[in-house]
């Protein structure tokens, strides 16, 4: 099967070899259309994101990225929004859990972040008022905040979850907000097995790092997903570990949460195991369960059995983490 990998920058290049390695001990029948993004490629193409990868992903349907950089301030728009947006990736899944010999505050935490992908502040629309003044705009719409409910209640009951929990603002932001809670409690009506809970954000995040145990799949627009989805990795042992999805009706795009983390790239020292575990979901998507179990396995006990890259408080590069994975496949 032809499957896109998009290899980005910063730490992309070593964890895309990871991947790529693990992937041929694995024997999973998978033939990588490997395109390049990000600040490598802006000198020869013009684009951080060139129509080919989008093409790629359009005629394979799915893919699996590494990171790439979005440069802060002036210059071009984040290719991770553009990519999301382009195809419709309308779903941020994350899932949360503790990991083996991965030490934690809290045992048991099983979280999964559901996000919404395409609007809120992400739409991009802002503009400088005068010289003094800046304003970025943010859209929720009832559109997109209905599937992306639907989306949480039909994870959570095919996952044999007990709650969704829906995170705003709306006491202050009361419109947009206030749209997308009205919008999951609309949809929660049709799930009458799933309990619905309401939260408002920062007691949420306050909730999270007292209590985490308590939370079960949690609902959010785009920018509160975002800051809470890195809140709950750090919960489980940090943005190394904590794998991710973006799903659309159409396409899927496997990532690690993390980015391209400049200050330690060519080092081979970045933990593979989001991407790894990003990979693991991703065949599981595609129904091949068989490498899915296989290659979470492998990282799991290679974790259980010390084996661990320094952000986890190991010894272990990237590229020696990795051979003792392919040797536990
Ligand atoms: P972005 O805005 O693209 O999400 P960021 O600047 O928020 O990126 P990341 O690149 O995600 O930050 O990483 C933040 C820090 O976490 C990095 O500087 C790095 O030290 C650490 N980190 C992230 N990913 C990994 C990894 N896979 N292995 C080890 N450390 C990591």
């Amino acid at each position: 099967m032809d499957i896109t990998l998009i290899k980005g920058d910063g730490i992309g290049e070593e964890i895309a070899a990871s991947v790529i390695n693990i992937t041929d001990a694995l024997n999973a029948d998978i033939n990588w259309d490997i395109q390049t993004a990000g600040m490598d490629v802006i000198e020869s193409e013009g684009s951080p994101l060139p129509m080919r990868v989008l093409e790629s992903v359009r005629r394979n349907k799915i893919a699996l990225k590494t990171p790439v950089t979005t440069p802060i301030g002036k210059g071009f728009r984040s290719v991770n929004v553009q990519l999301r947006k382009e195809l419709d990736l309308y779903a941020n899944l994350r899932p949360c859990y503790n990991l083996p010999s991965v030490k934690t505050r809290f045992d048991n935490v099983d979280i999964v972040v559901v996000r919404e992908n395409t609007e809120d502040l992400y739409a991009g629309i802002e503009r400088q008022v005068d010289e003094n003044t800046a304003e970025s705009i943010k859209i929720i719409t009832r559109k997109a905040s209905e599937r992306i409910s639907k989306f949480a209640f039909d994870y959570a009951v095919k996952n044999n979850r007990k709650e969704v929990c829906v995170v705003t603002k709306a006491n202050i932001c009361k419109l947009s907000d206030g749209l997308f809670l009205n919008s999951a409690r609309e949809i929660s009506n049709k799930y009458p097995n799933i309990r619905f809970r309401e939260i408002l954000v920062d007691n949420c995040c306050m909730q999270l790092v007292q209590n985490p145990n308590q939370f079960d799949v949690l609902l959010l627009p785009n920018l509160y997903g975002d800051i809470v989805s890195d809140l709950c990795a750090g919960l489980v042992g940090g943005l190394g570990i904590a794998q991710g999805a973006n799903i659309g009706e159409d396409y899927a795009v496997f990532e690690p949460v993390h980015g391209s983390a400049p200050d330690i790239a060519g080092k081979d020292i970045a933990n593979p195991t989001a991407i790894l575990l990003s990979e693991a979901e991703m065949f599981n998507y595609i129904g091949n369960i068989q490498a899915g179990n296989q290659l979470k396995d492998a990282v799991l006990k290679t974790l259980r059995d010390g084996i661990k890259t320094a952000d986890l408080g190991g010894n272990y590069s990237c590229s020696k983490f990795t051979k003792e994975i392919i040797a536990r496949l």
